[in-house]
This record gives C-alpha cells, sequence and structure tokens, in this order.
C-alpha cells in the first residue's frame, strides 16, 4: 500500500469511527424519549394481534421521522411496515410488541397484579422500541452521509403462539431483503449464534352428545373423555420420539359442570423439536391419537393449525460483526437504587443477591447455541441472512415469562438494555451500508448452509392468521 492510500484508508476509518460516535452519542441523548414509549407499551400490555395502540404508538414515531408506512401487511391489522431510503442494499430490523396473558405484574419487586390481562414477560415492549430506535438513528445516519439504501422496520405482531411472522413471509414481504436484524430481552447480554426449536400448535376439538351425567348417561357420548383418551395415548408417546422433542399441552375447554356431559371439549398442542422434519412427524403422530380418541369414545374431532415455525439458521459472518459491535456498546451498570431493586428481585428467584457483573459484561462469542424456545424469525432466518443478539434488560438470573421479567422490564434496568440493543443494531446496520462485501459472504454462507434442494414450506400450511388466538 502507498502512503497515499494508507492515509486515505486512515482517513476514512477515522470518518467511519467519528460517524459511529455520532449515532451512539445521539442514541444516549435519546433514552428518555425511547424509555416514555417502551413504558406506554408495556402499560398498554396488548396480547398477539390486538396490539392496536401498541403498533399506532410504533407507526406515529416512524413516521414523525420520515418513514413510508404500510399498515396491516398479510392480513394482519397490527403488522406493519416501515421503511426509509431507495434501492439496494435493503436492511430490515424486526420489532415486537405483544404481550402474555396471565403476566400482569408491577414494576415493583414484589408479586403484584397490575390488574391487566397481560404483561410485558418476554420484554416485547422493549424489543419494538429498541428496534424502532435502531432504525431511526440508521434513518439519520443514511441522511446525514448522503448513503444510497433502505432501512426497513418490520413491525411483527403476536410472536408468542401467533407465529405473525410466518404470515409475513409467506407473503414474500422478505424477498427483496438482504440482511435482517433482530434481538431479545434478556437477562445477560450476548450475540452468540442463536438456535431454536421448530414447531406446530394446533387446537383439537372434540363434539359429543350431552346427558344428564346420573339419570341418563348412556345416552351421552363426552368430548372430555376424548381428550383425556388423547392426552393419555400422546403421554405414552413421549417414550417413543427423540428424547431432545418436547410436546406440551394445556385443556382450554373441558366442559362446564360435572353432572352434565360435555359436548365440547378442547385441548391446545405444542410439539416441539430443533429439527422441523422430525416436528412434522411427531404432529402427525399427535393427529392420529386424537382420532383414536375420538372414535374409542363415540365423538368427532377436527383440529385448527395455530402457530407453525422454523428452527432458526444461525448466519456466522452477520452474527460476529453483531458480537463485535455488541463488544463495543458494553453492557450495563445499576444505580444504587437499582441495585436495591435487584436484590429484591434475586431473592424471590431463591438467590442470595443478584449477580449485577453479568449484567455489565458481554458473554464470550459461541457459535453453536443450545436450542431452548422457538421463535418465528425462524422463518425469517431460512429467507434472508438474519442475526441476533440480547441484553441483560431483567435483572440477572431472572427467567423470561415470569412476573420478574415484567417488573424489571418496567423500570430503568429494561430501558438501559433496551439502549444496549438499539446501539448494537445501529452499529452493525451501519456497518453493513459500509462495506457490502459483508453481505455478499453473508449470503454465500446463507445458500450454503440452507442447502440447494430448499423449498419454503411454512408448517402451519396455508391457513389465514389466527387473529383471534387470544380471544
Ligand atoms: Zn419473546
Amino acid at each position: 500500500m502507498n502512503t497515499k492510500i494508507l492515509v486515505v484508508a486512515l482517513f476514512c476509518s477515522l470518518l467511519t469511527f467519528g460517524q459511529k460516535n455520532n449515532t451512539l452519542n445521539d442514541l444516549n441523548s435519546k433514552k428518555d424519549f425511547y424509555s416514555t414509549i417502551a413504558q406506554k407499551i408495556w402499560g398498554y400490555a396488548e396480547m398477539g394481534y390486538q396490539e392496536e395502540k401498541s403498533a399506532a404508538l410504533l407507526e406515529q414515531t416512524l413516521s414523525n421521522e420520515g418513514f413510508r408506512i404500510k399498515k396491516g401487511v398479510a392480513g394482519m391489522p397490527t403488522a406493519f411496515i416501515a421503511e426509509y431510503g431507495t434501492g439496494k442494499p435493503i436492511i430490515a430490523i424486526l420489532g415486537e410488541f405483544d404481550a402474555l396473558p396471565g403476566l400482569s405484574q408491577e414494576a415493583i419487586p414484589e408479586k403484584k397484579s397490575a390488574h391487566k390481562a397481560a404483561g410485558h414477560a418476554c420484554g416485547h415492549h422493549l424489543f419494538g422500541t429498541a428496534s424502532v430506535a435502531a432504525s431511526i438513528e440508521v434513518k439519520n445516519w443514511l441522511k446525514t452521509n448522503n448513503i444510497k439504501g433502505t432501512i426497513r422496520f418490520y413491525g411483527c405482531p403476536a410472536e408468542e403462539g401467533g407465529s405473525g411472522k410466518v404470515y409475513l413471509v409467506r407473503e414474500g414481504l422478505f424477498d427483496d431483503v438482504d440482511a435482517v436484524l433482530h434481538w431479545h430481552p434478556n437477562s445477560v447480554n450476548e450475540a452468540n449464534a442463536g438456535a431454536s426449536l421448530a414447531n406446530k400448535s394446533a387446537k383439537f376439538r372434540f363434539y359429543g352428545v350431552s346427558a344428564h351425567a346420573a339419570i341418563s348417561p348412556e345416552k351421552g357420548r363426552s368430548a372430555l373423555d376424548a381428550v383425556e383418551a388423547m392426552d393419555m395415548m400422546v403421554n405414552m408417546m413421549r417414550e417413543h420420539i427423540p428424547q431432545e422433542a418436547r410436546i406440551h399441552y394445556v385443556i382450554t375447554d373441558g366442559g362446564k359442570a360435572p353432572n352434565v356431559v360435555p359436548d365440547f371439549a378442547e385441548v391446545y398442542y405444542y410439539a416441539r423439536h430443533n429439527n422441523r422434519n422430525t416436528v412434522i412427524e411427531i404432529f402427525d403422530r399427535i393427529v392420529n391419537a386424537a382420532k383414536g380418541a375420538a372414535l374409542g369414545t363415540g365423538t368427532t374431532m377436527d383440529y385448527e393449525m395455530i402457530g407453525g415455525t422454523h428452527e432458526l439458521l444461525p448466519n456466522l459472518t452477520l452474527q460476529e460483526l453483531m458480537y463485535k459491535n455488541l463488544v463495543k456498546v458494553g453492557g450495563i451498570t445499576y444505580t444504587d437504587e437499582e441495585k436495591i431493586f435487584a436484590d429484591k428481585i434475586a431473592k424471590t428467584l431463591g438467590l442470595k443477591k443478584a449477580n449485577l457483573e453479568t449484567a455489565k459484561i458481554v458473554q464470550p462469542y459461541k457459535s453453536k447455541g443450545k436450542p431452548f424456545g422457538s421463535t418465528d424469525v425462524g422463518d425469517i432466518s431460512f429467507t434472508v441472512p438474519t442475526a441476533g443478539m440480547s441484553s441483560a434488560t431483567w435483572v440477572p438470573g431472572t427467567p423470561a415469562h415470569s412476573w420478574q421479567a415484567v417488573a424489571a422490564g418496567g423500570t430503568n434496568i429494561g430501558y438501559k438494555g433496551m439502549m444496549v440493543a438499539a446501539k448494537t443494531i445501529s452499529l452493525t446496520a451501519i456497518d453493513l451500508f459500509l462495506d457490502n462485501s459483508i453481505i455478499e459472504k453473508a449470503k454465500k454462507e446463507f445458500y450454503i448452509k440452507r442447502g440447494e434442494d430448499f423449498k419454503y414450506i411454512p408448517l402451519l400450511g396455508d391457513r389465514p392468521p389466527a387473529l383471534d388466538y387470544r380471544r
């Protein structure tokens, strides 16, 4: 390299360094603004496909910043796409905003319901807000530096069991995207190559004949018997499926009164495994158990597919970049007041003290994750190279879907973690706009991993979005 080129290269990297510092400073100055938005969505606590106020607030925030908004995409009233800029590359950031039923909780370190139908026990109010913050920040950077390309925010409803993103993928709404970035609230900071379980879920409905349970039971055919027979068969089946598989169910309707033979009963099932083909096989066997149960109890059965997601396809090229930026951003520190809150939460989790060191650091990078739950990001990751990260929005040691997660998520602890995510995703998107070779490398990896003969088949089939699955 001659001296002239070296000087130009050095100047460019200094310039980029300065631009990125501006981005971080700008996000620091907007922490209160975004915290207020997250707090509002935390308060709305709207469940899957009912997130009208949450989606409207995020749409408005993006539209105020000059984003073009497409509302109600893929047949889901609370799904939307917000876009800024023109041409390639198209970098997408995902945001979620649905809450979980039965987990209403105040922002205090003791269990106390906020008397709402749901609570943000998975931190999706932070998820949606940080991703909006990052999209706006990247837009500002594109505008200031006159950079060509498109930043796109996907407002993704009903992640918790509704598989909202699957409908977006099925509709082809990701087909022109070059890279997808996302994150998730957590009790640690990490940007590991994620792994998740593919899943299929359905509600099985049995129809019998009602009769007086004492005077004329012989005239009745119990739909609840059918549910119990089905559950019995599926529970026996557990011994004969791959041991990493997961099956769970709840009886959502078991009749109304013991002295009436129930003529209707419903059971809601999930099947999961880290390979979608195994999930399909297990699910088909569950359907057979339902058919057998109906036959044996003299009832009839039908079922409705509710959800279905692919496992995650990690992209190490993007993941390593995300990790590098997370390290640059770093974790969070607690104030004295927050430490007291954290210790109180830790006690309710059976811990002596909260280990706040883990919120401060970034976990060492792992290129292979252990699959835990399921996410509808899986389907996106089989469509576009995708990378994710998570940050400490909950007191270390807090499991997701707990009242402790709702509590911390409604405080400054949650908002601090949220800003870590907003910063990391902003820097990663900027890197992708600056260096097209990263996207090329990520795509090469993506096509090899996905396999030549890959064809996208949604696990939930061709059903329309299950808009009433929480009603
Ligand atoms: Zn979640």
